[in-house]
């Protein structure tokens, strides 16, 4: 029988795999068969020790003592030093913050009550900095709860919030994390629901412009009748759809426009990206104005919708099938943490590397930002020419200047803003596969006109109260919507902000900080409350008659309220308690006192 030296609830000190630093953690339990202990770090996260790892607290007290006496810089003074709030010094909680900050700034934080197997002392890679943080930060909390205090009074909310450069100097080499060990739940409905969205994301697609061309898209004439597969491929679709991608592409790299940096990957480096969407989408109009003037009938997009939409789908299964291919090959460091599940399916949807790149252009970042929605913009202002040329106008209808008018505006507004993409979801967290690469290239271009294709044979009427009342829904929503996005991104970008000193925040244990006041103490997603007021004022403009032109509406409050609850899921694995306090202080997600 091999001796257990430690037994359940001994509080220990337990050694940062691959580091000489130690933490204070409880023993939960002691594995005979791998001869692991699993202990348990003060801010909830769970590792799987050696035996040599761990030390007895008072043993380990006393040679702290002794090396403290003799001045050294060994791991234990310094873990005595900055375990007694008395003594903790600025100086130390900053070099912790860096270095928690190296670690933890991305979407690397490992999930702070998962259990992690220590076969590489690289797998786990951060909790016992993330528990370093959070006894640095003991003086800000308030008998274990968190104080809200206005930031430029929290010295070690600073300390803890690590400025950008501190990651590059601060070379704690703590990635090269195997694939496996990265893997986070599987979304979307795991493996079988990645089968399931494969094939009923297209058929929506095809189902929803089907539906949007018939005369009259009244729900009893559902499901619209099937064209033969030959209606499906047009050569020159498939030319129209690749000169504008390279067009596109061509503009991405044009060197004008700012070089932003994104934000710090698990390595410690950062990418940058050129983001001159303004410029590309302004040159675009007038390469459009242009070509209208020399007599291109841009009505060819509505009468070919369903053949562009084919095109475009097979352009991104092509892309899709190259993302995962090469995702294969890609080191660990460059990987999402989701879209490892080892199922191919799954995988191939969820897409794996975070940040594809050839050279620097940078596929994700373009997808997201270039071809469909500058193309969302071509459509609608498509369906304006047809909508004239259908109903013999000499002007677009009010609701269809409405549509295009403000759906320009978002787009526009997203391209000015193109840097706040950054801190996004999709860019800091979700891996490129067909996911994003269908939903860039053909979700939003040929679905998110839908409004404005319904508007070309359906006129609506508005009378000068329902104008007035849309345009001030939408500049609500917009008002919202910008102000929540640019505080945030503001925050993320440089949290020590002047402009943003006023505003309150809970430290983490990861280093990050997060708002608790202003527009993120209003709910926990303001911003998703901002477009969902728009969407509202974008659907209004088509009337009641049918369901059809509602559907942006509807799906887009289901996407909200699940991408919401990933987001949720997300951060509570990343802050741990600090969300929990979050959650509590700011209690509803999207909309006050509703939900
Ligand atoms: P967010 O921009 O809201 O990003 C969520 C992240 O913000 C979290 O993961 C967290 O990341 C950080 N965060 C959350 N709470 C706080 C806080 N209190 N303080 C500081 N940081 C916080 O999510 P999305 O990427 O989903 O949305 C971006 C915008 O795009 C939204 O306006 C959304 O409406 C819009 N959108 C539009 C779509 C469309 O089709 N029209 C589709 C999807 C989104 P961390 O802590 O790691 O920084």
């Amino acid at each position: 029988m091999p001796t257990v030296k430690y037994q359940k609830g001994d509080k220990v000190m337990g050694r940062w795999p691959g580091s000489s630093l130690y933490y204070e953690v409880k023993v939960l339990r002691f594995d005979t068969k791998s001869q692991l202990y699993t202990v348990i770090y003060k801010d909830g996260t769970e590792l799987e020790l050696k035996e040599q790892d761990i030390k007895s607290a008072a043993g380990f007290q006393a040679r702290s003592r002794s090396r403290s006496r003799s001045r050294s810089r060994s791991p234990g003074r310094r873990r005595s030093r900055s375990r007694s709030p008395a003594r903790t010094s600025r100086r130390s909680s900053s070099r912790t913050a860096a270095a928690v900050a190296a670690a933890t700034t991305t979407d690397s934080a490992p999930s702070s009550r998962r259990d992690i197997k220590l076969k590489d002392a690289l797998e786990v890679r951060l909790s016992p900095l993330m528990s370093e943080a959070k006894t640095e930060a003991e003086p800000d909390k308030n008998q274990g709860r968190y104080n809200l205090r206005r930031r430029r009074d929290d010295i070690d909310a600073k300390a803890v919030e690590a400025k950008p450069e501190q990651l590059e100097e601060k070379k704690v080499k703590l990635v090269a994390a195997p694939a496996a060990a990265l893997s986070t739940p599987l979304d979307f409905g795991g493996k079988i629901g990645a089968y399931f969205w494969l094939l009923f994301l297209p058929v929506c697609v095809l189902l929803l412009i089907l539906q949007v061309k018939q005369d009259d898209p009244r729900l009893t004439n559902f499901p619209p009748p099937l064209p033969p597969l030959e209606a499906f491929w047009d050569a020159q679709a498939l030319g129209c759809v690749i000169v504008w991608i390279l067009f596109q592409a061509l503009l991405y790299i044009l060197p004008v426009g700012k070089l932003s940096e994104g934000m710090p990957l698990r390595s410690g480096g950062k990418l940058k990206y050129r983001t001159n969407g303004f410029f590309a989408i302004s040159v675009s109009a007038v390469a459009v104005a242009a070509a209208v003037y020399q007599g291109v009938d841009l009505t060819y997009i509505h009468s070919n919708f369903l053949q562009l939409a084919a095109a475009t789908f097979l352009i991104s299964v092509l892309l899709s099938i190259y993302l995962y291919v090469r995702s294969r090959y890609a080191a660990p460091d460059q990987l999402a943490l989701g879209g490892n599940s080892g199922n191919v399916i799954y995988d191939f949807f969820k897409g794996h590397e975070l940040n594809p790149r050839i050279k620097d252009f940078d596929l994700k970042f373009f997808c997201e930002m270039r071809p469909g929605l500058i193309g969302w913009c071509l459509i609608n202002f498509a369906m304006a020419l047809a909508e004239m040329k259908q109903q013999h106008l000499d002007a677009p209808s009010h609701a269809m200047i409405l549509v295009n008018l403000f759906q320009l505006l978002y787009v526009v507004d997203g391209l000015w803003n193109e840097e706040a993409i950054l801190t996004t979801i999709d860019l800091m967290h979700d891996g490129f596969g067909f996911m994003l690469a269908f939903g860039d290239l053909v979700w939003v271009p040929f679905t998110y006109t839908l409004q404005a294709y319904y508007l070309v044979n359906h006129p609506n009427p508005l009378s000068p109260l329902a104008l007035s009342v849309i345009v001030s829904l939408k500049l609500i929503g917009f008002y919202i919507f910008r102000k929540s996005n640019s505080e945030k991104n503001a925050f993320r970008r440089n949290p020590s902000d002047p402009k943003l000193s006023h505003l309150k925040t809970i430290p983490t244990a990861t280093g990050k900080s997060l708002l608790v006041s202003g527009w993120w103490g209003v709910v926990r997603h303001p911003n998703y409350l901002g477009d969902l007021i728009m969407a509202l004022a974008w659907s209004l403009p088509c009337g009641f008659s049918h369901l059809l032109p509602w559907y942006y509406m509807i799906y887009f409050i289901i996407l909200l309220v699940h991408r919401d609850s990933r987001d949720m899921n997300e951060c509570r694995r990343k802050y741990g308690s600090a969300w929990d306090e979050y959650c509590r202080t700011v209690r509803y997600r999207i909309i006050p006192r509703v939900y």
